[in-house]
């Protein structure tokens, strides 16, 4: 057995030996945090746990609405780590900033389980089952519930399936892998209906989002040599003259990176007046995303990362333009 598999089967025994779970995800929740969440919370219930669901965000995407227990969900900005009897799960989240505060300042008695598959995972966990050759946190959970024999629901499936189709951009990314497409097929055995999923997740976008999307495009600026970044940034005025809200942007800067020749992608959102989101997508052989986000005070995947600037956003635009220059300038001189 590989030493993952050993702490699965740890993780698994704990769930099942503790009677009360707490379960974490991130700010600015996806279809993995989200999905990896509902699939516990069923399996929990299941089991007779008393399970309860919380992140900092305000409420769960209405895109992932339709999955299990997103009602049951609980915004919570900040608290008190201090129940032995408590399992504290956290899913999806690679560190203690992005999530509910106050991990840092627990008591030593508490148990926190850490279930991810992000590379840069503080392991900040009691224990800590991080994998970054999974997908998605639903692809690590399914391992989870294989290695301790849990029954997967129809829902469970569904729940975990949702997962991995948002954190593969449906199976295009280079995180696909013959065992993801194993997992999903086993599930589509086990009553997933893969275009239900798909129209949930993909189709639900108001005209509006459309409005703010047509306002990005209108001003991409393709940089570098061979035209390899393209940029594209929202203002705050943006939103409210589209009508469209800050979720609205999901899925945005992916769309620049099918620009042909663009290997590196980059939105900028003016959220609140001086607070720009900035969001990174590179491809194989470039820059990676994380390498730049990291640069400005951010962090992520290789290829997926973000980071939050503050500052007029003329001046943000000229900040991340020369981070850009210089992270690729380093990173093509050191190949
Ligand atoms: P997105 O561009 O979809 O918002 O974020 C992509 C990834 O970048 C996230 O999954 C997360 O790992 C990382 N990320 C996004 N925003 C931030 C941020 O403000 N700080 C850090 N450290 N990471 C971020
Ligand atoms: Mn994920």
């Amino acid at each position: 057995m590989t030493d993952l598999e050993v702490r699965l089967i740890e993780a698994s025994d704990l769930l099942k030996a503790s009677p009360r779970w707490t379960l974490f995800i991130h700010q600015k929740a996806d279809g993995d945090a989200v999905g990896s969440a509902s699939a516990l919370f069923e399996a929990g219930s299941l089991l007779g746990r008393r399970v309860r669901w919380m992140g900092p965000d305000a409420s769960i995407p209405e895109s992932c609405r339709f999955l299990p227990h997103t009602d049951a969900f609980l915004s919570c900005e900040e608290l008190a780590f201090d129940d032995p009897e408590e399992l504290y799960v956290f899913l999806d989240s690679s560190n203690e900033e992005r999530g509910v505060r106050g991990l840092r300042t627990r008591s030593p008695d508490t148990v926190v389980l850490n279930l991810d598959h992000h590379e840069d995972n503080s392991r900040y966990g009691t224990l800590n089952c991080v994998d970054p050759s999974c997908s998605s946190t639903t692809e690590l959970l399914y391992r989870l519930f294989k290695a301790g024999g849990w029954t997967l629901t129809p829902a469970i499936a569904e729940s975990l399936y949702t997962g991995i189709v948002t954190d593969t951009g449906a199976f295009m990314f280079s995180n696909t892998t013959p065992r993801t497409h194993r997992m999903a097929a086993d599930l589509l055995e086990r009553g997933v209906e893969p275009a239900r999923v798909g129209t949930r997740i993909y189709q639900q976008r108001s005209r509006n989002a459309l409005a703010l999307w047509a306002r990005a495009f209108s001003r991409i600026e393709i940089r570098g040599e061979e035209g390899a970044f393209a940029m594209a940034w929202l203002a705050h005025g943006d939103f409210a003259e589209a009508g469209a809200q800050g979720a609205d942007t999901e899925g945005l800067v992916g769309q620049l990176l099918t620009i042909r020749g663009v290997r590196f992608a980059v939105l900028l959102s003016e959220i609140e007046p001086g607070r720009i989101k900035a969001s990174f997508r590179s491809e194989e052989g470039m820059v990676p995303a994380a390498v730049v986000a990291r640069s400005l005070g951010g962090g992520g995947h290789p290829k997926a990362a973000g980071a939050t600037l503050q500052g007029p956003l003329e001046e943000v635009l000229k900040r991340v333009r020369a981070a850009l220059e210089e992270r690729y300038a380093e990173w093509a001189a050191a190949r």
